[in-house]
C-alpha cells in the first residue's frame, strides 16, 4: 500500500520527493488543481539546504535564488543596531547563508520531478474529506475532479497546510493564539538598497507602531508590516496607503511600482500531537507561527524529512512502527515549541516592543552578542535551526527498544 500524503504545498512535496527517493510508493493528494505560485515564505536557511540535497533540488536551487550571508537589527529611529554572519557557521555547514527563493520555486522544482518519478502518483483537484488511520492501516476518502472514492494506504502524512482536514478529521486540537494585528506584505522592483544605504539583504527593524521586516529576493524587494486590528483589509491594501507606507520607509520620488501584495492573519498554533495511529502531521499542519526569522517552513521541511527517513526503516527494513512515530511526534513537536514557536514569538516582540526602556535593553542585548564573537556564533547556530539539528537529528533512529505494535494512539 502506498503512503499518502495529503497537500502539495512546499513540505508535501518535499515528503512525497522523500518517500521517492527512499523507493516507496506514494500519492499525493492536492485540493488545488495545480501547484499554487503565491508569494510567501522565502527563506532556506543552511540545515535546510542540506537536508534538501539528497532531493536532488539544491543545485538549482542556488542557480534561481540569492545567497544572503549577513542580517541586521535595526531601529527605525536609531539605524543599524547589530549585524549577523552566517559565515561564523563556515566550520559547520557547507551552506553559511540564508538561500532567499520564493518557496513556489521549491514547489515546481518538486513537481517536475515527481511527475516524472516512477512510483509516484500525483493526484491535484482531489481533496481528502474523511480519513481514518488505525494500527493496521489507514484509508482516506477523497473528493474530487475524477469523482470520489476510498484509497487505501500505509500511512497518511498530513501536509495541508494550517486549516489542515487531516488534523479536523482526526479531532486533534490546535491551541496557541492569534496575533491582534494582521502582517501585510508588499513587494517591489525598487532596489531598496540604493534609497536605504548600509541597508542588508534581510532586515528586522524595530519600532512601537510600524515595525518592518524588509527583505530581498531575486524578484522583488518584499516589506512586511503590521496593520492595526480594526483597519478594513480594504483601505490597508489601497494602493494609495500602501504607496505611502514605502515612502515613509524611504523618499522614492519616481513612486514605488509596487508587484504584489498580501494581507494575513498571523497565529502561533500547535497541534496536540502530531501522530494518532498511522496518521502523522506536517509543516503548518502541525505548526504555524510568526514569519519574523523565517523558520516555519524550514522546520516543516526537517518534519517531512525525519518522519520520511522513519516510514522507510518500517517499510523497507521492518522497523517496529510505535517507536519510530512516537519518536518523530515528540522530537518535531518539541523543537516547534523550543525552537521555532520560542524564537518567533520573541522575535516578534522585540520587533513591536513598545516599552522604551525595554527597547534599549532589546538593542544593547543584540550589540552585545553580535559583538562577541563565539555569542554571535551561538546566535546564528540558533536560529538557522542548526542547533536543533545537532542536537536532535532530523529521522535519527529512537534509542528507546520498544517492539510492541499498539495502535498508537499518541496524544
Ligand atoms: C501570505 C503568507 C505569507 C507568508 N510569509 C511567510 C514568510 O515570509 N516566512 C515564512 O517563514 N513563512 C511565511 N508564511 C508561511 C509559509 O508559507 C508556510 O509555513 C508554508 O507554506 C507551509 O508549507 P506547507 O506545505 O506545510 O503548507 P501549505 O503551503 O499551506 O500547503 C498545504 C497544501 O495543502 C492543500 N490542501 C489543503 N487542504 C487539503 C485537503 N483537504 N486535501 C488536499 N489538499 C489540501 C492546500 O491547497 C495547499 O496546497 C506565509 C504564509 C502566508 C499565508
Amino acid at each position: 500500500m502506498p503512503v499518502i500524503v495529503v497537500g502539495g504545498g512546499p513540505v508535501g512535496m518535499v515528503a512525497a520527493a522523500a518517500l521517492a527517493r527512499h523507493g516507496i510508493r506514494v500519492v499525493l493528494v492536492e485540493s488545488e488543481p495545480v501547484p499554487q505560485t503565491d508569494w510567501r515564505a522565502s527563506t532556506f536557511h543552511p540545515a535546510t539546504l542540506e537536508l534538501l540535497d539528497g532531493l536532488g533540488v539544491v543545485e538549482q536551487m542556488h542557480a534561481e535564488g540569492l545567497t544572503v550571508p549577513v542580517y541586521q537589527f535595526r531601529d527605525r529611529t536609531e539605524g543599524l543596531v547589530a549585524e549577523f554572519d552566517f559565515g561564523l557557521l563556515a566550520a559547520e555547514t557547507p551552506y553559511p547563508y540564508r538561500l532567499q527563493l520564493n518557496q513556489q520555486h521549491l514547489v515546481r522544482m518538486l513537481h517536475e520531478r515527481l511527475a516524472a518519478t516512477p512510483g509516484v502518483e500525483l493526484r491535484f483537484g482531489t481533496s481528502v474529506t474523511a480519513i481514518a488511520a488505525e494500527a493496521g492501516g489507514a484509508w482516506v476518502q477523497l473528493q474530487g475532479q475524477a469523482g470520489s472514492g476510498q484509497l487505501r494506504a500505509g500511512f497518511v502524512i498530513g501536509a495541508d497546510g494550517a486549516t489542515s482536514s487531516v488534523r479536523r478529521l482526526l479531532d486533534i486540537g490546535f491551541d496557541g493564539f492569534t496575533y491582534p494585528e494582521q502582517f501585510l506584505i508588499a513587494s517591489t522592483s525598487v532596489d531598496m538598497r540604493e534609497v536605504l544605504p548600509g541597508l542588508a539583504d534581510v532586515n528586522y527593524i524595530a519600532d512601537p507602531v510600524q515595525w518592518l521586516f524588509l527583505l530581498r529576493t531575486r524578484e522583488a524587494w518584499r516589506a512586511v508590516w503590521p496593520v492595526p486590528a480594526d483597519r478594513p483589509d480594504s483601505e490597508a491594501t489601497d494602493p494609495a496607503t500602501l504607496q505611502a507606507q514605502l515612502q515613509g520607509i524611504a523618499q522614492y520620488p519616481p513612486g514605488y511600482p509596487i508587484t504584489d501584495h498580501q494581507i494575513y492573519r498571523v497565529h502561533q498554533r500547535i497541534a496536540s500531537t502530531f501522530r494518532l495511529g498511522r496518521a502523522v502531521l506536517v509543516g503548518d499542519a502541525a505548526h504555524i507561527n510568526s514569519p519574523i526569522g523565517g523558520v516555519g517552513l524550514n522546520s516543516g521541511i526537517h518534519d517531512a524529512l525525519d518522519v520520511t527517513a522513519r516510514l522507510a526503516r518500517i517499510l523497507r527494513e521492518g522497523a517496529p512502527v510505535d517507536p519510530e512515530l512516537d519518536e518523530f511526534a515528540d522530537v518535531r513537536r518539541r523543537v516547534a515549541l523550543e525552537y521555532v514557536q520560542a524564537d518567533t514569538q520573541r522575535n516578534t516582540e522585540r520587533l513591536r516592543e513598545a516599552d522604551e526602556e525595554r527597547r534599549q535593553r532589546n538593542r544593547a542585548q543584540l550589540r552585545e552578542i553580535a559583538a562577541d564573537p563565539e555569542r554571535a556564533r551561538a546566535w546564528v547556530r540558533r536560529v538557522s535551526l542548526l542547533e536543533s539539528v545537532q542536537r536532535f537529528g532530523v529521522g535519527r533512529r529512537p534509542e528507546r527498544a520498544n517492539t510492541a505494535t499498539s495502535t498508537g494512539s499518541h496524544r
